[in-house]
């Protein structure tokens, strides 16, 4: 028995904990690589904002000094550029830091926690820290959302209700009509958090959006992310936007300097980085293009996508990651109930090639074995 195992709090022994992958650097070491291509976690392929980097740069000889505790100039910026008020505004250390203070707020032992499957595992990491339970409503056939199994699922136990749009990892999305539906079915104390980190590299009209007419459900709670359009995920911050009064509970759980100064600064900048948006989503529709000329022509099944990663199915995932690997790409394998499938993110164009160039490979080395 390990020690410490009688004063641990219940359930935290039953949360396995990350595991990363390699780095860049262990890989190449270990297969003897010269070049790595990374396309494992949804990163921006063109790197960070330009004008947050100008703006990180500036701001470091303050360092010695603590950040604005309640990022006043970054939740004016996301208010003006959501036409919001800054009360609906809270800044986090990255979104996973806000999934975590929603769950910290809201969720007793035993709260349940309905959550799609397959989604990002987040939601019901913050669920077994505070010992909620975890319904799992899964996709439909083609991995698309299914609002009235989500409906069904609701008890009067259920306090959250995640939905994520465009969905990591399958890259489908949620419509509006349909969002707006399952708010209609919800009774008053379920929160629905509606997970956008892709939102913007989508261009369906169709898919849901935090409209004004989303928000001005007190229920509703959309999160965003500065890990993936704006290239800053390794400076770690995102945001929500919700009911102030939602907003007012939550920060009674939030550390008092969640968001460094750096952060903070590099993402009004980010926010103003117009060029770099348009490039970074141009990249995207590009990168599907390519990839869909290259399926039809090996015959090889893709999940069409909205995000910047894109699902294919290779059968035997794993097996093929690693051999991936070995190759110097980097791609993510092993979601519950996506066995057959590859997650890719999509890279530069000529990253997407090698990637592509060295898929083949291994499909056809599996192939004749
Ligand atoms: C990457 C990602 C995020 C962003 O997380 P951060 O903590 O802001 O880096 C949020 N939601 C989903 C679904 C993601 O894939």
């Amino acid at each position: 028995m390990p020690v410490f195992k009688t004063q641990v709090r219940p359930g935290i022994d039953r949360i396995q904990p990350y595991v990363p992958g390699l780095t860049d650097d262990e890989l190449k070491r270990r297969y003897g690589l010269k070049r790595v291509i990374k396309l494992n976690a949804n990163e921006n392929a063109l790197g960070p904002s330009p004008l947050a980097l100008d703006a990180i740069q500036r701001e470091l000889s303050l360092l010695h000094h603590y950040p604005d505790g309640g990022s006043q100039l970054l939740r004016d910026a996301i208010a003006e550029f959501h036409q919001v008020r800054e009360e609906q505004v809270l800044v986090g250390n990255g979104s996973d830091d806000i999934i975590k203070l929603l769950s910290e707020t809201f969720l007793n032992p035993g709260d349940e926690v309905i959550v799609p499957a397959p989604s990002f595992s987040q939601y019901s990491f913050g669920a077994a820290i505070m010992q909620a339970k975890v319904k799992q409503v899964p996709l439909g056939p083609g991995f698309e959302y299914d609002v009235r199994s989500l409906a069904d699922a609701v008890t009067e136990n259920t306090k959250l209700l995640y939905l994520c749009s465009p969905n990591n990892p399958t890259g489908t999305y949620l419509r509006h009509d349909d969002a707006l539906w399952l708010l209609k079915q919800l009774p008053p104390h379920v929160i629905i958090i509606v997970d956008l980190a892709y939102n913007d590299f989508s261009q369906q009209p169709d898919r849901v959006m935090d409209s004004a007419e989303l928000l001005s459900d007190n229920r509703v709670v959309a999160l965003h992310t500065f890990s993936k359009l704006y290239g800053l995920a390794g400076l770690r911050v995102g945001y929500g936007l919700a009911h102030p009064d939602l907003w007012g509970f939550v920060d009674r759980v939030r550390e008092p300097f969640n968001v460094n100064r750096v952060a903070q600064r590099a993402a009004v900048a980010a926010l103003t980085d117009t060029a770099h948006v348009s490039a970074s989503q141009e990249l995207v529709q590009e990168s599907r293009l390519q990839y869909a000329a290259w399926a039809q022509k090996q015959g090889v099944l893709l999940v069409p996508t909205e995000g910047n990663f894109i699902l294919v199915k290779t059968g035997d995932a794993r097996g093929t990651a690693q051999r991936l690997m070995e190759r110097g790409v980097m791609v993510r394998a092993g979601f519950a109930g996506l066995d057959d499938y590859l997650r890719i993110t999509f890279g530069t164009l000529e990253e997407n090639q090698i990637c592509l160039e060295q898929l083949e490979g291994v499909l056809q080395e599996v192939a004749s074995v």
